[in-house]
């Protein structure tokens, strides 16, 4: 039996659909999904779209799976392989891809936006995308390394160093991947968060208080976040722009002489190369960042709606999906 996919037909309508399964192009893979990871960029692409979903779209950008078939030109990973899927998928001949910022790509294609993603039983990727899973990581621990590689991302963009104050505003999924990561790279990490179900988890603040921060990384999308942030920032101190804001919200919240006389930086930070891919696998595999205590939910892909609604209410934390799962809801 075919297990059916997700297809977002419009913005805010999305349908069960049993999909062909297409044999891989000469340099791609095909993977059977294990687990795919949903997260609050889902629920926005799918009710609200975003600036790079093209529709029809089977969304779905953090997977890992089992590679089932290998096009005629792929060496160096195998059928019956562990694989974890990077959503990017890039020229390598751009500015950017030569400047190791694939994420950047000026003709970047994001499985799950661009391309078909892993809200279904398989997915076609180019053979590059894969990284094959360290040794004995589990496939529902190693779908967090997406959502990590993000946040080693916008570390790395911060110039995180060992000793850092590290200010992250949010504890939800990324907020909290961002404090284990500052966490194992040295950093000092406290998390801002008014909600107290999810600050118990990660022990944070509901208020930043008299703190300084030598990076600050907003993970929540409003503008009285950023405000704050910029309040908190020490002298030469950083501000990673990590998480967007609605567009009616997108109206500078900065002061230019703060920035002049604190000598302070804002820098955004979007996605994660394949390198951040990799370092996340390693740092799960080692346990150097936790990430078992953070899956809330594990749900039938056909239970998405159901989904959604724990994203929207903030009622979980990371929730994985599963497209082989039969639906045992009466
Ligand atoms: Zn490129």
């Amino acid at each position: 039996m075919t297990m059916p996919s997700v297809q977002v037909v419009e913005i805010g309508r999305y349908e069960f659909k049993p999909m062909p399964v297409q044999p891989p192009a000469e340099d791609e893979v095909l993977v059977r999904v294990a687990v795919t990871g949903l997260c609050r960029t889902d629920l926005k692409i799918i009710q609200m779209g975003h600036r790079d979903l093209v529709l029809p779209r089977v969304p779905g950008e953090e997977v890992v799976g089992t590679v089932e078939a290998v096009g005629r030109r792929v060496g160096g990973v195998a059928a019956g392989e562990q694989v974890y899927v990077y959503p990017g998928i890039w020229c390598g001949r751009c500015p950017a891809c030569q400047s190791g910022a694939e994420n950047l790509c000026h003709a970047m294609q994001i499985m799950g936006f661009h391309r078909d993603g892993g809200f279904g039983p398989y997915v076609r990727v180019p053979a590059q995308s894969v990284i094959p899973l360290p040794e004995g990581l589990a496939a529902e621990e190693a779908v967090l390394a997406e959502p990590l590689s993000c946040c080693l991302n916008a570390l790395e963009l911060g110039r995180l160093h060992p000793g850092a104050k590290l200010g992250i505003w949010g504890a939800g999924p990324a907020g909290t991947l961002l404090a284990r990561a500052g966490h194992a790279l040295g950093a000092e990490p406290v998390n801002i968060e008014p909600d107290r179900r999810r600050r118990d988890l990660i022990g944070g603040l509901e208020s930043a208080g008299t703190a300084c921060f030598d990076v600050a990384v907003v993970a929540v999308g409003n503008q009285s976040a950023y405000r704050e942030a910029l309040t908190h920032l020490a002298p030469r101190g950083r501000l990673v722009v990590f998480s967007g804001l609605p567009p009616q919200d997108d109206r500078p919240a900065v002061s230019f002489n703060q920035l002049h006389y604190q000598e302070q930086t804002l820098v955004g930070a979007y996605g994660c190369c394949l390198r951040h891919g990799r370092d996340a696998l390693a740092m799960i595999a080692e346990e150097r960042v936790p990430v078992t205590d953070m899956i809330s939910h594990r749900l039938p892909l056909l239970q998405l709606g159901k989904a959604l609604e724990l994203v929207a209410s903030r009622a979980g934390m990371k929730i994985l999906l599963d497209p082989w799962q039969e639906d045992s809801t009466p």
